[in-house]
């Protein structure tokens, strides 16, 4: 059965193996049959007394090897400049990093902030900082400086690594907010002075520093990496990743991505997602293949050019930027010849069918849907280049990775698989990948109550058909996914909220045809207030000022009162219902008159 099939297209794109390279996985069976975690850790390294730690897995395996002059990063900037660094200069970077973290007191353990655009630095600071078994946290830079300021403090922020023009647009004002963070490091920028009273110049200390470093041999079980996700209430959520997870990226990147050693790689997301620091920089660099990092925003002709221009060969993106590209429309698709690329996937949102058809008509090629979150730390469902594709679907569970469908029953907490194909429930995952997230940092209860029998419920909505593919329905909660970004409701009303007209707010996902979703505000105001187009501008940039513009709403509408629970929860589900004209549901807990 195919829920979305698209209608006079067939509901399989058939894959044959034709000569040229063959796919790292052929085989879905055999390979899901034969696969263990622990064979997939014996590819690596590993470190000393029984030691893993991802940075060295990532650089320093390819350093001292025979990839040491291979092209790691290829960093194209905004300005036009193009950098090439290799596996070896990228050790000794990333060694004068870990150098100056050192100097600095910066150990083992303490959280590593970056806030920047896509620029060597952020690469750097990233794979320095775990060699030194510091942990790294990013941030997205279009962030404002509440989300800054509540992330920094949640993660308990020691460093924050960033450039002079963020830090005076949105840290400089919020620093004493944040009494944990004690270094704040100014990636050197031309024409912007670094010379700001308490931080120091990234540039001058990492030329001070030596260009050797031995690399901490952290423990597989040593928290890596911190990745903050949006809840439906409260504060975001602080995922805990830890080093063991490089063997999922490693086993991911093989099998989803189909990476191999003369491949240029272009992971499109930022670093400020969990799909920018997993696939962005770890995975590929596992394969010591060469990764495009591109620093500008998405820009139709600018992207076909570096797809043919670098040669990219494999190719990950989002549904969004795939929507946009499909309305710059084919023949822009069609002006660049791309003998390199070979293989195109796709995650973060629901892929349309239509997307994966236009790959395969532009392209020659589907676009490969793949499934994960911030939780799971790797790619744990995926269509495969050797398998055949379903357009719609999300394909099937990686080698090593149970998927299930279950439901969860309310009161008691049991979880029930689903065997019958094509009936919904919660998608749930048998514990126990190297890459699960081990823990809600300060927030025990709120990461128990994410399992049960055995399983991590991943709060997505999906289905199974017969042959087993995975198929996504919606998520069972209010957060809202914009242009791949999980957004959560509670951050955005609370800043509404400190506006003194609003009485009080409430937050939903609007479909919109290119993000996916859009963020949309009602707002009731308080006594003495009264709803004009002025007022509305006003609350939009008080929204956008507190929040950045990936976070804040685009549109808010003003209503006399919202609706409620006569416990007092805002009915964003009866928002929703109301603004999309869809039945109103179970009103048995709203409050009378709302
Ligand atoms: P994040 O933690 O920000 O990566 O967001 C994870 C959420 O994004 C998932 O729980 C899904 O709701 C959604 N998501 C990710 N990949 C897909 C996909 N391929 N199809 C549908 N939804 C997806």
């Amino acid at each position: 059965m195919t829920p979305h099939a698209a209608a006079a297209r067939p509901a399989v794109i058939r894959k044959a193996i034709t000569g040229g390279i063959a796919p790292n996985l052929i085989d879905y069976a055999a390979t899901r049959a034969s696969f263990s975690w622990e064979s997939a850790r014996a590819q690596l390294d590993g470190m000393r007394g029984g030691g893993l730690n991802i940075a060295h897995e990532a650089v320093e395996r390819h350093a001292q090897g025979v990839r040491r002059n291979q092209t790691a990063f290829r960093f194209l900037s905004v300005s036009g400049v193009r950098r090439e660094v290799s596996y070896a200069e990228l050790s000794q970077l990333t060694n004068r990093f870990a150098n100056v973290l050192r100097a600095l007191g910066v150990g083992r353990g303490d959280r590593v902030f970056l806030l920047c655009t896509r620029v060597p630095e952020l690469y750097i600071a990233a794979l320095g900082a775990l060699k030194n078994g510091s942990v790294v946290s990013p941030l997205f830079s279009a962030f404002g400086p509440e989300p800054i300021a509540t992330r920094v403090n949640l993660g308990e922020g020691a460093v924050l690594v960033t450039t002079a023009s963020l830090y005076r647009r949105k840290v400089e004002k919020i620093r004493a907010q944040m009494p944990t963070l004690k270094q704040v490091l100014l990636i050197t920028e031309e024409a912007v002075s670094a010379d700001i009273p308490g931080t120091l110049d990234l540039g001058e200390l990492m030329a001070q520093a030596s260009e050797t470093f031995e690399t901490v041999a952290t423990a597989p079980d040593d928290m890596a990496l911190l990745h903050f996700t949006s809840g439906t209430t409260g504060r975001p959520k602080g995922a805990v990743h830890v080093h063991n997870a490089v063997v999922t990226h490693h086993a991911t990147g093989r099998y989803a991505l189909d990476l191999q050693p003369e491949d240029v790689f272009w992971c499109t997301a930022d670093p400020g997602w969990v799909t920018g620091m997993s696939y962005g920089i770890i995975a590929p660099l596992l394969h010591g293949v060469t990764s495009v990092v591109d620093e500008g925003e998405f820009d139709a002709a600018h992207w076909y050019r570096i797809l043919a221009e670098e040669r990219v060969s494999v190719w990950y993106t989002a549904p969004t930027a795939i929507r946009m590209l499909m309305k710059a429309g084919a023949e822009l698709a069609r002006a660049q010849a791309l003998p390199s690329l070979r293989f195109i996937a796709s995650v973060g949102e629901p892929l349309n069918p239509e997307a994966v058809w236009w790959g395969q008509d532009v392209f020659g090629m589907p676009i490969h849907d793949n499934w994960w979150q911030t939780e799971t730390g790797g790619i744990m469902i995926s269509n495969f280049a050797a398998m055949d594709v379903k357009p719609g679907s999300m394909g099937l569970p990686l080698p090593g990775v149970e998927a299930s469908i279950v439901r969860r029953d309310e009161k008691s907490g049991a979880v029930t698989v689903i065997d019958t194909p094509g009936v919904q429930g919660e998608l749930a995952l048998k514990t126990g990948w190297p890459s699960m997230f081990r823990g809600y940092l300060h927030e025990e209860e709120r990461y128990r109550k994410c399992f049960a029998g055995g399983f991590y419920l991943t709060g997505d909505l999906a289905m199974r058909d017969a042959d087993g593919y995975f198929w996504f329905v919606g998520r069972a909660d209010d957060v809202i996914k914009s242009a791949g970004h999980l957004i959560g409701p509670f951050e955005v009303e609370s800043a509404l909220m400190e506006h003194p007209a609003v009485a009080e707010a409430g937050v939903i996902g609007k479909p919109d045809p290119v993000a996916g979703e859009v963020v949309k505000a009602f707002v009731s105001l308080k006594a003495g207030y009264v709803s004009s187009e002025a007022l509305r501008m006003e609350l939009l940039g008080h929204a956008r000022k507190k929040l950045g513009a990936a976070v804040a709403p685009k549109e808010i509408a003003f209503l006399a009162s919202l609706p409620r629970t006569r416990s007092g929860k805002i009915m964003r589900r009866l928002l929703k219902a109301r603004e999309l004209g869809l039945p109103e549901g179970d009103l048995s807990t709203l409050e009378s008159g709302a």
